[in-house]
Formats: C-alpha cells, sequence, structure tokens
C-alpha cells in the first residue's frame, strides 16, 4: 500500500522562481487531469514546468483542436475551484508497475528508475508517478492559460512515437501573465517570417527544399543595396574582395579541420570521376588558398580578403526557422592575414571601429558584445596551449577597452582553436543568438604551414583573423525586418515611393513624375489601379512604402505632388524637383526614418 508522505509547503516563505516552478508543476497535473476526462484513453507522458509556464505530453486517439484546450482549460478551471489537495505518497516499484500498467510511458520512466520505492502525486482523484514539489491544493495554482499544440517526440527521439504536446503559460499574478500576452503579441507582430511573407521578401519553396530561401523582388533589393554598400566600405577600408568557388574537394576541409570537426553540420559528399567533392561549410580555406596564391612579404600585410561568401550547412529540418536559421547562406567574411601580433591588434581594432560605424548607420538596437573565452581545464574541447590563449584573450580584452565597448566575458564559449568576440543580439522572440564573430586563429595557418617574408628576410607564420560584420545577409535582413517592423529606411526600402493619380486623366502626369523621380534612380511605381485614392493610399502604407505622391489637376498645373509619408504625416503640395532632391537626399545619407 503506498504510504502517504507529509509535503505541506509554507509558499510565502519560498523564493519566486520556486514558488512559480511548483505553480507550473502542479498545473501539469492538473492538465494530465483534465485531460483524463476528455480522453480516458490518453497515454501521459511528462509534463515538466518551463520558463514561461508548462507542458504537458499525450498519446492521443485523435489530434487536438483549439476548441480542446479551450474545453481542457474550462476544465481545469473547475479542478482549481475544488481546491484539491496534492498528496504524496511512497510506493514500491512492483506497485507502480501494477498501478501504471495501461500506460506505457509511465512504465518506460519506471524502469529507468533505480530500484527501491517510487513517488506518486494524486489530487481530484488522479495519480501522476512524480517526484514531489507542487503547491498544497489546486486552488493555489495561479494565472494561467493553455497557449498551444505542438508535436514532440517521446524523449526527444525520432525514432520513438510522436506524442502531441499542450503548451500552458503560467504566471503568479493575472497582471503577469496578461504581460507575458502583449510581449508574445508583440514577437508575432516583428515577425520576420510574417513580415517577409506579407511584404513579399522571399519565400521558401518545399520543392526547393527546407532552409534554401528563395529572395523574392523586394527582399532581393534590400539585399543587394546592403553588399552594395558593405563591398564599397570595406574596399575603402583597403579590403580586397574575390570570389571563390562554394565547392572544393573533400581533402582541403580535411587539411582545415572542418571534416572531422564539422561533419555533422556539411551536406553529402559528391562524388565523380574518383573525386570527391563537398560544398564549403566556410570560407576560410578558399581564402586561404587565395593568400597561398604567391609569397606575400611582410611590406604587404595586413592582407584583408573578402567575400560575400555562400556556405552551406545541414540544419536538422526541424531547426531551419525563416531566414534566421538556413543551410545556405551567404556571408559578409573576410580573412585578414597579419605579420605579428601588433597587426592584429591593430586589426581587430579597425574591425570593432568598422562595426559600430555599420551597426550605427543600420540603428541596430539590442546588441552587445562578448568576450568568448577558453576553459584551461577542459583540454578536450580546446587545443591545449595556455600560453597561446592567454595571450590571445588579454589581446582581445585590450582592444575592447581602447576601443571604449561594454562586454561581458563568457567562459567556455570560444571556438575550439581560439577566443574571439561574439556581437550579440536578441531576436524579436527574445532569444539570444550570435550575429557576427572576430576570432583570432593562430591554428589554420599552423595547419596549412603559411608564411610570409619577414624584415628580416626569414619565413614567419601569419596569423589570421576572422571576421564579419554584416553577418549572413539572410540573418541580417531577418533581423533588419524585425528591428524596422518591415518599415524600412529609404535607402533600403525596396519601393521608395509611389505615385498615386486621382483619377485616370492623371494618369500621364503621374508617370512623368514617376520618370524624374526615376531619372535620380529611385524606385518608383505608378499606381494606375482602378482604386479609390484613398484605397490607394492605404495600400501604400501596409506595403511600408516610405513616400506617396498624390497628383490631380490642381499639381499637374503646378508640377507639383501631394506628399504623403507613410507614417501619415501629409507634408502638401510640393514642386516635384523638391522632392526628388528630398528623396535623394535621404537616400544618399542613409537617413534612418523619413
Ligand atoms: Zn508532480
Ligand atoms: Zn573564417
Amino acid at each position: 500500500m503506498p504510504e502517504l508522505i507529509e509535503s505541506h509547503v509554507d509558499l510565502e516563505s519560498l523564493p519566486k522562481d520556486e514558488r512559480l516552478a511548483r505553480r507550473r508543476h502542479s498545473a501539469a497535473h492538473v492538465l494530465a487531469e483534465a485531460m483524463l476526462d476528455l480522453m480516458p484513453e490518453a497515454e501521459l507522458g511528462i509534463g515538466p514546468p518551463i520558463d514561461t509556464g508548462f507542458y504537458y505530453d499525450f498519446r492521443l486517439p485523435r489530434p487536438l483542436s483549439q476548441d480542446d484546450l479551450a474545453w481542457l482549460e474550462d476544465r481545469m478551471r473547475k479542478s482549481v475551484a475544488g481546491r484539491h489537495p496534492f498528496v504524496m505518497a511512497s510506493l514500491t516499484k512492483d506497485e507502480a508497475r501494477e498501478r501504471w500498467k495501461d500506460q506505457p510511458f509511465k512504465l518506460d520512466l519506471l524502469a529507468d528508475l533505480e530500484e527501491g520505492n517510487v513517488t506518486q502525486c494524486t489530487h481530484a482523484g488522479f495519480t501522476d508517478l512524480c517526484r514531489g514539489g507542487h503547491v498544497n491544493h489546486t486552488g493555489e495554482l495561479g494565472a494561467f492559460k493553455l497557449m498551444t499544440i505542438a508535436g514532440a517526440y517521446w524523449r526527444g527521439s525520432e525514432k520513438n512515437p510522436q506524442l502531441q504536446r499542450v503548451y500552458g503559460a503560467l504566471f503568479e499574478t493575472p497582471e503577469e501573465l496578461e504581460a507575458y500576452e502583449h510581449q508574445l503579441e508583440e514577437a508575432r507582430r516583428r515577425d520576420h517570417r510574417r513580415i517577409g511573407r506579407d511584404l513579399k521578401l522571399f519565400d521558401l519553396v518545399d520543392e526547393i527544399g527546407p532552409g534554401h530561401v528563395v529572395w523574392l523582388p523586394a527582399g532581393a533589393t534590400i539585399r543587394r543595396e546592403l553588399s552594395r554598400w558593405i563591398e564599397d566600405l570595406e574596399i575603402e577600408h583597403g579590403y580586397q574582395h574575390v570570389i571563390t568557388p562554394v565547392i572544393g574537394k573533400s581533402e582541403l576541409y580535411k587539411r582545415s579541420g572542418h571534416w572531422q570537426h564539422y561533419q555533422e553540420a556539411m551536406y553529402p559528399v559528391m562524388e565523380r570521376e574518383g573525386e570527391e567533392y563537398v560544398l564549403r561549410p566556410m570560407n576560410c580555406p578558399h581564402h586561404i588558398l587565395v593568400y597561398e596564391s604567391e609569397l606575400h612579404s611582410y611590406r604587404e600585410m595586413p592582407i584583408r580578403i573578402a567575400e560575400l561568401g555562400n556556405m552551406h550547412r545541414w540544419e536538422k529540418s526541424g531547426q531551419v526557422t525563416g531566414m534566421s536559421r538556413v543551410r545556405i547562406m551567404t556571408l559578409n567574411d573576410a580573412h585578414i592575414f597579419c605579420a605579428g601580433q601588433e597587426q592584429v591588434e591593430q586589426e581587430v581594432e579597425n574591425v570593432l571601429h568598422l562595426m559600430e560605424e555599420v551597426y550605427g548607420v543600420l540603428g541596430l538596437k539590442n546588441y552587445s558584445y562578448r568576450l568568448s573565452l577558453g576553459d584551461p581545464d577542459d583540454t578536450e574541447k580546446y587545443v591545449d596551449n595556455p600560453p597561446m590563449w592567454e595571450m590571445g584573450e588579454d589581446l582581445l580584452r585590450r582592444v575592447l577597452r581602447k576601443v571604449g565597448l561594454e562586454f561581458e566575458e563568457a567562459k567556455g564559449e570560444a571556438a575550439f582553436y581560439g577566443p574571439k568576440i561574439d556581437v550579440q543580439f536578441e531576436t524579436a522572440q527574445g532569444k539570444a543568438e550570435t550575429l557576427v564573430t572576430v576570432q583570432v586563429d593562430f591554428h589554420l595557418p599552423a595547419q596549412f604551414g603559411l608564411e610570409y617574408v619577414g624584415e628580416d628576410g626569414e619565413r614567419h607564420q601569419p596569423i589570421i583573423v576572422h571576421r564579419g560584420i554584416l553577418s549572413t545577409m539572410e540573418r541580417m535582413v531577418a533581423l533588419l525586418i524585425e528591428q524596422y517592423e518591415g518599415a524600412f529606411p529609404l535607402w533600403l526600402a525596396p519601393t521608395q515611393a509611389v505615385v498615386i493619380p486621382i483619377a485616370d486623366r492623371h494618369i500621364p502626369y503621374a508617370e512623368e513624375v514617376a520618370g524624374q523621380l526615376r531619372a535620380a534612380k529611385l524606385r518608383v511605381e505608378v499606381d494606375a489601379r482602378n482604386e479609390r485614392m484613398n484605397g490607394k493610399i492605404r495600400d501604400a502604407q501596409l506595403r511600408k512604402i516610405p513616400y506617396m505622391l498624390v497628383v490631380g489637376d490642381r499639381e499637374a498645373e503646378a508640377k507639383a505632388a501631394a506628399l504623403r509619408v507613410r507614417g501619415g504625416t501629409d507634408l502638401g503640395a510640393t514642386p516635384v524637383t523638391q522632392i526628388v532632391e528630398k528623396l535623394r537626399d535621404e537616400r544618399d545619407t542613409k537617413a534612418l526614418a523619413p
């Protein structure tokens, strides 16, 4: 017979996070109770607390619907009103096996537990296998709401049965729950996948495969503007742009170490005429070959080799997300070959200045610098060379301080061969991601036996600085979509202005105005559809087009247009020559807001 365990808890005396964990965990029990009432044949998986609430996994005879969620939530509230106590008891494994004999997943869990007694929790006549950590009764759950249904494999493995996971949100007060829902709504509103679809920026086509982005004309325009800008800027800063193949023989990646460290993330090998090729997972080996194509003297150094390089990573199907996690990406990449430490220091400093310049122009928010260190105790994960680590870490720390950037340090986040500076940013979903890195690398130069002729006439080994600025075009555009909420600054806006004729007889004048804007290389459309003017203005606003030029009789007479800004401001009748000048100026200065 199960033996009762005293488990009363004084909730208010607990720290908030533990209190919340108890409420969330207890709510999962109540959800399972409700589910068995809805479908008595439900098989129960696990139901842990999570950051924002709880979930429970079930194998069910049919897929759940939104109506089911509403029903379950209602049923849970009935249980809450009953203030049923949670009662813990201890029982032998045999008793447990007997109790859950019709619950295969519980039996599976039991098989993993050590011999001896296990514990269960009962409330409102529902009993679950459980280690404990509840509130006293169902009246103490807090403010909750069932949110979504998702698929999940038992124990997270594709080899196991697929279950249905019900997510609930739970906070202590209705206000906190509401704030969370508001935050979710915000994230949905800014989500680059939704905006990208609405504004026809990019597409993901099943026939091409997940994670392979199709840039539609509007998105391709944004990307082209960014590419031209960064290439010009880099050339101005002494970079040499190259174009190298997206493919290479497998030996190249064996030599670089990617084969050994990276193979899981690589596309499978292609074989023909006895030769083995792979799609490159990174650009570094190619740029090293560019460096190696001739012998360099210290006088030419540093040599900065840059490319908007295509890379390929086999992300698992379940992991690819919109444009922020893709399989084929274009990295704004560069490798700086330095003669000696002093040069490395200067180059890292230049890179940080360039980053600040670029992020300033884009008006980037929510980013921060992180110095990612190795771990001297973990020689398995990191190259065992303490002096090299110390030197690299000191150097990066010194430069960050010199440039005056705030940063945090993170142990155990370095690359396997050296420390790095990461630029971290927060997505609309509130997830921290690494945008780009700056890495100091002594390892690849040794691996490839790279050389330069020093001042002393002897051969020396260069040091490589790997760096990105814009990150991949995919990730940067995803980030910008979310940050601007689709309302791109004029220089990046796919369509910069639309001319709206009030009546059909104004179409020729509208075309003339558009022609004047086009002559200034502005991207302009004429909306000659047979629609009401207000409808056309609304459509242009939905498409986040920065400027609308409305033209009728009076405007044609005065060689003007009634100028409206996408936010709603009406600037009134303005001579077309003045509009052209205003827009050109706004574009050329890359002004953030119209
Ligand atoms: Zn429990
Ligand atoms: Zn690299």
